[in-house]
């Protein structure tokens, strides 16, 4: 993996290959198409004269030219026309095609626009979900980091329900007042700076919390860094390396970085990536984010959105990374 949503204008985008939503003629029109020709330049339009147009759910790839970008994959998505016309299946075939093409010409990043769901008329969430659908079977079988750009938070719509279930649990649980929060939990709240932890130091009797006897705290466990927790706890799982960096959206090297460097201390969003690629629960979540020196709390709506995810075991990263897409909230794994 990984797999992202940002919300930007694509011609600003540094990727290996961004994607262009074309028509047929391949000889520009408006919306992606027009934005990226301008940013591209004439040259752009002189290559693509070459290319003979391209059919509806194929790609065709050319140089950058002024695009912050090696390559410029052009694919031209199906009009919409009620959905019982193969338009799911040309929409399909355009990610697919483009991610083949990507990959032929070796791109370790490529970036889409929402291809049909401008002018073509294609209903955003359904676009979304074709994306999502042929994105996440590449990924299965192959490496690149994958970005979708929308131009507007709409194009996200996760399901209303879901939407709603997060919103009432954020009611419920997100304390703008943390009062005695840190006071109460000094490991959780970070109070204690993690090397202090991991050297193994035993906390001297002021520095324990008042309820020690009530936490069951390993101590036997500090010497243990976040990246052996994580492998582990990975042996526990009888998963392998690769199922869990592809599960956390997570880049292969980075994975081999946390893998190789026993201190590595990774992102928040990497350690909540990997909890969830885990599927670990709540309390064997905050036990690992604890190791990089992080917590779940209910003063970040962040936080509160991952133990929504978590509490409800519902475990799978894109439709989290969605969620916390459309609840202004950075996203996890990458
Ligand atoms: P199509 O003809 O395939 O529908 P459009 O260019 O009309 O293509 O729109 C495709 C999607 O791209 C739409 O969701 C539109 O909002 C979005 N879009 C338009 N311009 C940009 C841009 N510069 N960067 C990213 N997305 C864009």
């Amino acid at each position: 993996m990984p797999f992202r949503i940002i919300r930007n204008d694509i011609t600003k985008v540094e990727v290996d290959a961004v994607v262009n939503a074309a028509n047929n003629s391949l000889l520009g029109g408006g919306g992606v198409d027009g934005a990226i020709h301008r940013a591209a330049g004439a040259e752009l339009l002189k290559e693509c004269r070459t290319l003979g147009g391209c059919e509806t759910g194929d790609a065709k790839i050319t140089k950058g030219y002024k695009m912050p970008c090696k390559y410029i994959i052009h694919t031209v998505g199906p009009i919409w026309q009620g959905g019982k016309n193969g338009e799911k299946e040309q929409l399909y075939s355009c990610y697919e095609k483009s991610l083949q093409l990507a990959k032929d010409y070796k791109c370790e990043s490529i970036a889409f626009p929402l291809i049909s769901s401008g002018v073509y008329g294609y209903p955003k969430d359904k676009a979304l979900e074709v994306a999502v659908s042929a994105i996440t079977d590449f990924l299965e079988e192959n490496e690149m980091d994958i970005t979708m750009v929308v131009f507007d938070k709409s194009a996200v719509s996760v399901s209303e329900k879901l939407i709603a279930d997060v919103k009432k649990y954020i009611d419920d649980n997100y304390a703008e007042e943390h009062s005695d929060y840190a006071s109460r939990r000094p490991f959780e709240a970070g109070l204690f700076k993690r090397n202090e932890l991991s050297k193994g130091k035993k906390l001297s009797k002021a520095m324990e919390p008042e309820c020690c006897d009530a936490l069951p705290f390993d101590f036997d466990t500090l010497d243990e860094s976040f990246s052996q927790a994580l492998l582990r706890m990975i042996d526990e799982k009888g998963m392998t390396d690769v199922q869990v960096y592809k599960k956390a959206n997570i880049d292969r090297r980075l994975f081999s970085k946390i893998r190789s460097d026993v201190n590595y201390k990774p992102k928040k969003q990497t350690a909540v990536a990997l909890a969830i690629a885990l599927e670990l629960d709540i309390s064997e979540t905050q036990k690992l984010l604890e190791k990089a020196g992080y917590t779940l709390s209910n003063s970040l709506k962040f936080d509160v959105i991952i133990k929504y995810f978590i509490e409800n075991k519902k475990y799978n990263i894109i439709e989290i990374n969605e969620t916390l897409f459309a609840f202004d909230q950075s996203l996890i794994g990458v």
